[in-house]
């Protein structure tokens, strides 16, 4: 992987706040290291929610999802956190999805793209399996970092190039 991928503003700022905590390698993305890191209270139930009383903080992650989902629907969780989301009176239709960017972001930061074979004829079960995500959300990271890629004009494999290239003809 290139190293100049640059990332939208809030792509950066996960990858930022990721750092903050040490979280360094696909491997520190658990549930259990970051709860603790931020001190929050989380458990299985019911249904996936962020509940704030006063200082207590709760995540709670449906239980009834495979470990993939429950992984993805923390970072969710853990957005709503990280943007205090709760301290504004009225919901915010915006929060919910900043929550479902920044948790894309959180879940395939920048800063690991380096683990990542972007070259790979089976990315995207490797993305899930090393991100511990569904597939279909590594599918959409995954075009979401090449559409990226597209609109900073940096091109990372051949195939890419070749995609780019072809839109520049019709003058995208
Ligand atoms: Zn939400």
């Amino acid at each position: 992987m290139r190293t100049d991928y640059i990332g939208n503003y809030l792509e950066q700022k996960a990858s930022q706040y990721l750092r903050t905590l040490n979280i360094r390698l696909p491997s520190d993305l658990n549930i259990e290291r970051i709860f603790t890191l931020e001190n929050l209270d989380y458990r299985l139930g019911n249904a996936s929610s962020y509940i704030v009383v006063n200082e207590y903080r709760l995540i709670t992650i449906n239980k009834q999802k495979t470990p993939k989902q429950q992984h993805f629907e923390f970072l969710h969780e853990l957005s709503h956190n990280h943007f205090d989301h709760h301290k504004y009176l009225a919901r915010c239709d915006n929060f919910e999805q900043e929550a479902c960017h920044f948790s894309l972001y959180l879940a395939v930061p920048i800063h690991m793209f380096q683990f990542i074979n972007f070259e790979s004829d089976n990315l995207v079960q490797e993305v899930s399996d090393l991100f511990n995500i569904p597939e279909e959300i590594a599918y959409q990271r995954l075009q979401n970092i090449f559409d990226n890629c597209n609109y900073y004009n940096i091109f990372f494999t051949r195939k890419k190039n070749i995609r780019s290239n072809r839109r520049s003809y019709y003058g995208n």
